[in-house]
């Protein structure tokens, strides 16, 4: 290879560079750029283009403009106890300014350091063409100052010291005669004096306090003396998608010549940053199923045959062809790696009950594990009706469970076909006889290498693996967080639901509201007993099952009240299981009309009768967990009423509640969840993905993901340890750190 590869220069310490001498490398470290290549990777938080910027003499005012100029006299004041007034004179950024004074027209020096005299000329026209003749290049014209001023922001007048050139982002107005902009953006750009090449001045975020243009500089010699880049991608990848090589990219994108050029090698340094990510993924895939030994699972003894024709409704065309493939996997020698996502109501359930038995009827065990306890029981309140009379033993483990002994020892003798529990069923070694197949409640995210972990338990052949996703996710975000496994998708719902109509009320719609459960509570529903039920969801306590049920309980308490006239009950967590079911079991028989509930409800919650839910407090649930809520409405009788009370404080909560009234369909929320939150929020800490997105943007970068994703399975299918790749296969391995590394051991 010709040039430095990006790895030889993450092992290249920071101090190597021109510049970064005395305090600068500490202060490098302490902000996380130790080695040449991180600094490379410090990329500019945005461009300035200077032939775009309005020029100073000609600012619109009240309007929001950017402008560079530079830093002219810059003083501060104190005119009162708690208010520091710092003024700065900002003019454009050339060498000379020309003012009409006493002794005709002049051309003063603006850098008076500089030792170029002060000229007298006739007029204005004689000064220009004598600038512009003595200092080629330089544009001067009769300009005009910015006055710039901040508020109690003492540091600017040792940030701005005359002469620095900044740029200015805000709006500017007229005030005394003057052009004044009051407490704008600044982004320091450098010295004036400081002759810069290209109009195009990178804006670095700030590291540990360090300058934008003392970065630029840094990067500048570090780019100097690192040129040219090794490109460890082929080109036979890079061509079909006209991407820019990396040395191309990576200087280009600090120092474009023009904006095609930056908007280029922004789009290379995005796909190598989801290239690499793609690539660990097809390596992780590679590894957890082509690699690994599986069960071959018998499909034909019956029991899941048995179970789909008992069930009282026809399966949907999604379901069946889910089903289908769910049976493909598990009847391979490897191991079924597969992720199972829908809508809520889209009869995941079934799905999975089908998976198990698949497992069950050739005498192995499954498992179905829940982020929570809470949520392990209402699977097992969900699952259990499903095949009692299939003769299934089906059996609940949670670390409060009174039977747990007896309960571990049968599913090591093998006289419990299905247990359902949290995540520590498997990870902390509970002895199967012999699990045949895992299903994962993936509420929480579940990263990749727990994925390995789970896998890496026991000796024998790999379960068979079924992730199900409570609620749905944007595409591109299940590519990345899931790019590891096959996608089933349920995208089909079963029969019309009745709609539910979302309305946001507050504190004054109550009554109204309260009318509307009343009312319903009047209305016989269809051929059940009774008339129809609703939901009041009380306010979430995050961390706290003690005190959110102690607010359930007071909300009760209350609505027992409001409602002398009506049956209220009451379910939360901290309630013993038996007592959750036979709470459940009123309501959805016609013993209760209103239910108080806590987020239990969230999953696997079906009663045909319920037509109206209130949440409280809804802007302090996420916008899945609302999704997830709404979704208990709607699963018989209509119409449906969701009402969500809130009074929003922050404009997040208002985005979440804005999208919940404008759609009922979990795809959009998930894309709008992932707008609202920035994608820096969905990734879990330790997984691949989150600080290995710099520039990329999965919303945004869609495409190229998806481009980066083909090529990346392609070519590790072609080439499985990357043998023929050495730069990329070490480019991943020591970029990608430690959430990659179990890829590289054998
Ligand atoms: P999810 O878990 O995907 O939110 P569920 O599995 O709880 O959805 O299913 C929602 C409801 O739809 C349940 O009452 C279930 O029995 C019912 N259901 C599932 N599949 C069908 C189908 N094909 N036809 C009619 N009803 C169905
Ligand atoms: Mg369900």
């Amino acid at each position: 290879m010709s040039g430095r590869s990006l790895v030889y220069l993450h092992g290249v310490e920071i101090e190597r560079v021109k510049g970064v001498g005395g305090r600068l490398g500490p202060k490098l470290r302490e902000a996380g750029i130790s080695s040449v290549g991180e600094l490379l990777m410090h990329y500019p938080r945005r461009h300035v283009d200077r032939s775009l910027v309005v020029p100073i003499s000609r600012v619109p005012p009240a309007t929001e403009v950017t402008v560079v100029g530079v830093v002219r006299a810059i003083t501060s004041r104190r005119p009162r106890r708690g208010l520091t007034i710092v003024e700065a004179q900002v003019v454009p950024d050339v060498d000379y300014e020309i003012r009409s004074a006493p002794e005709g027209v002049v051309a003063v020096p603006l850098d008076e350091a500089s030792g170029m005299p002060v000229m007298t000329f006739a007029s204005h026209r004689e000064a220009a063409s004598w600038i512009a003749a003595e200092v080629p290049g330089i544009a001067a014209r009769t300009l005009g100052s910015l006055w710039v001023t901040f508020f109690n922001q003492a540091f600017r007048e040792r940030q701005l010291p005359p002469g620095t050139e900044v740029a200015l982002s805000g709006k500017a107005e007229h005030f005394r005669g003057r052009l004044q902009m009051k407490s704008p953006v600044v982004d320091v750009l450098g010295r004036a004096g400081h002759r810069r090449t290209g109009r195009i001045v990178p804006v670095y975020p700030s590291a540990a306090g360090i300058a934008s243009w003392r970065l630029e500089e840094m990067i500048a010699n570090a780019l100097r003396r690192s040129r040219p880049l090794d490109d460890p991608v082929p080109e036979d990848v890079l061509s079909p998608l006209g991407l820019v090589s990396r040395d191309e990219a990576v200087s280009g994108y600090h120092f474009p010549d023009d904006e095609r050029g930056r908007v280029e090698a922004h789009r290379r340094l995005v796909f190598d940053e989801l290239f690499r990510l793609q690539v660990a993924l097809a390596l992780a895939k590679h590894r957890l199923v082509d690699e690994s030994e599986g069960i071959a699972h018998t499909l034909d003894a019956g029991l899941a045959d048995a179970f789909l024709e008992a069930l009282p409704f026809a399966l949907t065309r999604a379901q069946l062809r889910v089903i289908d493939d769910i049976r493909r996997d598990m009847a391979s020698p490897h191991p079924m790696h597969r992720l199972l996502q829908g809508d809520v109501g889209s009869g995941k359930t079934v799905v999975a009950m089908a998976a198990l038995l698949t497992g069950v009827q050739g005498g192995y065990q499954g498992a179905v594990m829940a982020p929570t306890e809470v949520l392990a029981e209402q699977h097992f309140l969900g699952l259990e009706p499903l095949v009692r009379r299939h003769a299934v033993r089906m059996a609940l483990l949670t670390s409060s469970s009174p039977d747990r002994e007896s309960t571990l020892e049968r599913i090591r003798d093998g006289t419990v076909d299905i247990v359902v529990g949290t995540h520590a069923l498997i990870q902390e070694g509970v002895r199967f006889r012999a699990l045949g197949i895992a299903v994962i409640d993936e509420q929480h995210r579940f990263g990749v290498h727990q994925r390995v972990q789970l896998r890496e338990q026991g000796d024998g052949p790999s379960p068979d693996l079924l992730i199900m996703t409570a609620t749905p996710i944007p595409r591109t975000l299940s590519m990345t967080l899931y790019g590891d496994l096959d996608v089933s998708m349920l995208d089909e719902m079963p029969a019309e639901r009745p709609d539910v109509t979302t309305e946001w009320v507050g504190a004054d719609d109550l009554p109204r509201v309260y009318n509307r459960i009343r009312e319903q509570a009047e209305t016989p529903c269809g051929a059940a007993p009774g008339g129809r039920k609703a939901f009041v969801v009380c306010p979430l306590v995050t961390d706290s099952d003690k005190l959110e049920a102690a607010s359930a309980i007071a909300e009760y308490e209350r609505l027992q009240g409001v409602f002398a006239d009506l049956r209220v009950g009451l379910i939360h967590g901290q309630m013993r299981a038996d007592d959750k079911r036979e709470a459940m079991a009123a309501f959805r028989g016609d013993r209760l009309d209103v239910l108080v509930a806590t987020t239990v409800i969230e999953v696997g919650i079906d009663v045909p009768c319920s037509t109206v839910m209130l949440v409280e407090d809804a802007d302090r649930f996420g916008l899945s967990q609302l999704h997830q809520l709404r979704g208990r409405l709607s699963r018989g009788v209509g119409p449906n009423w969701c009402y969500l009370l809130a009074e929003p404080t922050t404009a997040e909560a208002q985005a979440r509640l804005a999208a919940m009234v404008a759609t009922n369909d979990g795809f959009r929320l998930a894309e709008e969840d992932l707008r609202i939150r920035g994608q820096g929020t969905v990734f879990g800490e330790r997984q691949a993905g989150s600080g290995d997105l710099r520039l990329a943007d999965i919303l945004r970068d869609a495409t190229v993901l998806v481009a980066a994703r083909r090529a990346a399975f392609s070519l590790v299918a072609a080439d499985p340890d990357l043998a023929g790749h050495p730069g990329l296969r070490e480019e991943v391995r020591v970029l990608l750190g430690d959430k990659v590394d179990w890829l590289f051991r054998s």
